[in-house]
């Protein structure tokens, strides 16, 4: 049975960081030399991440996603997304990738028992895709989304950062491929991450409300209506254009708490549970895991994770975690 935190919500969901490396080095994410490299040995074994999902399904968990650094960056994810496919509990699992190595992957991932994937995507001109990314190719991602189609990892969620100045000029284009070829896209706001970055200290400048990302696309290709994508509560509102196969989604950490229908934990690639993304509270299952406790220890931990669940984060007041970057947190 599903477990209520202190605030009376399900928790039925369990984000994985799997690494906290990346292909990648997105300007909101990471700083441009990376983080630090975690030694190997602090990143959990995939039987250990086996073995947390098995106990958290025992606990009402039902929906794994799978994230990172970049999930598809570590060896044999594949086997990983076997072992969990199998796990009796969870009926939802899933994963958000940055797409560069989909093309290759997806057939095998869908075989293996993934179900969807989220694809970030920022902009669809190739040089500012380098500039947002730092070292990416659009084109990989491109074919890494038709991989995903063909492969059935359906909806392909696309996964679109707004920042003032960089791609807020894209955002009709964006919104357009919800009409023209069906994508679903979903405008997330750019949230101010202590990352080594300039995008910190930018961030006001930056920012752009999803009420304005709404009347852009409004004012220039007509009304939004309500619509439905997941069958689950995730944090993003869905919206259809008229005539449009795909949806537009919104999520807004800043401008409209989502905390209240928070169903969600998170499990950093070296092995703490984060109770909430915005908040440096973690507690630490790696090194209980390693020194021999049971399953027994382990659901003990995770209950006391959940009971730990703030009732919302306090971005308004700039209060952000400071000790990991995205990246390592799984966003
Ligand atoms: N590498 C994968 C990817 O990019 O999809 C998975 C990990 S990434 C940290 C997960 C999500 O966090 C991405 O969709 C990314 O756009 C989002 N993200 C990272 N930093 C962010 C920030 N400062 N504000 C809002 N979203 C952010
Ligand atoms: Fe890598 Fe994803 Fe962060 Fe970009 S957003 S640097 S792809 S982890």
């Amino acid at each position: 049975m599903t477990r209520l935190d202190a605030y009376n919500r399900p928790i039925s969901y369990l984000r994985v960081s799997v690494t906290d490396r990346c292909n990648l080095r997105c300007v909101y994410c990471m700083p441009p030399q990376g983080v630090p490299r975690r030694p190997h040995e602090e990143i959990l074994r995939y039987e250990e991440i086996e073995v947390i999902v098995r106990v958290a399904a025992r606990l009402g968990i039902s929906k794994v996603r799978l994230t990172g650094g970049e999930p598809l960056a570590r060896l044999g994810l594949v086997e990983l997304v076997r072992m969990i496919a199998r796990i009796p509990g969870i009926d939802d699992l899933a994963m958000t990738t940055n797409g560069t190595l989909l093309a290759r992957y997806a057939r095998e991932l869908a075989a293996a028992g993934l179900q969807r994937v989220n694809i970030s995507l920022d902009t669809l001109r190739p040089e500012r895709f380098q500039l947002i990314t730092r070292r990416g190719r659009l084109e990989d991602v491109l074919a890494g989304m038709e991989a995903a189609h063909r492969a059935g990892l359906h909806p392909v969620k696309i996964n679109t950062v707004v920042m003032r100045g960089l791609n807020d000029d894209e955002i009709v284009e964006l919104a357009r491929k919800t009409v023209d070829d069906g994508w679903h896209v979903r405008f997330i706001e750019l949230m101010p991450l202590v990352n080594g970055d300039t995008m910190y200290a930018q961030w006001q400048e930056r920012v752009v409300t999803a009420r304005e990302i709404r009347q852009s696309i409004e004012a220039a290709l007509g009304a939004l209506e309500p619509a439905t994508l997941d069958a689950g509560n995730g944090p993003a509102r869905y919206y259809r254009l008229p005539g449009a196969r795909g949806t537009v989604g919104f999520i807004t950490p800043l401008s409209e708490h989502f905390c209240y229908g928070c169903n969600r934990m998170r499990l950093t690639a070296d092995g703490h549970l984060r109770p909430c993304l915005l908040s440096d509270y973690e507690i630490d299952l790696r090194t209980p895991l390693r020194s021999g406790a049971g399953a027994a220890a382990i659901e003990a931990l995770l209950l006391r994770a959940i009971d730990s669940k703030p009732q919302s984060h306090h971005l308004a007041e700039l209060l952000v975690p400071e000790r990991r970057v995205m990246s390592e947190i799984g966003g």
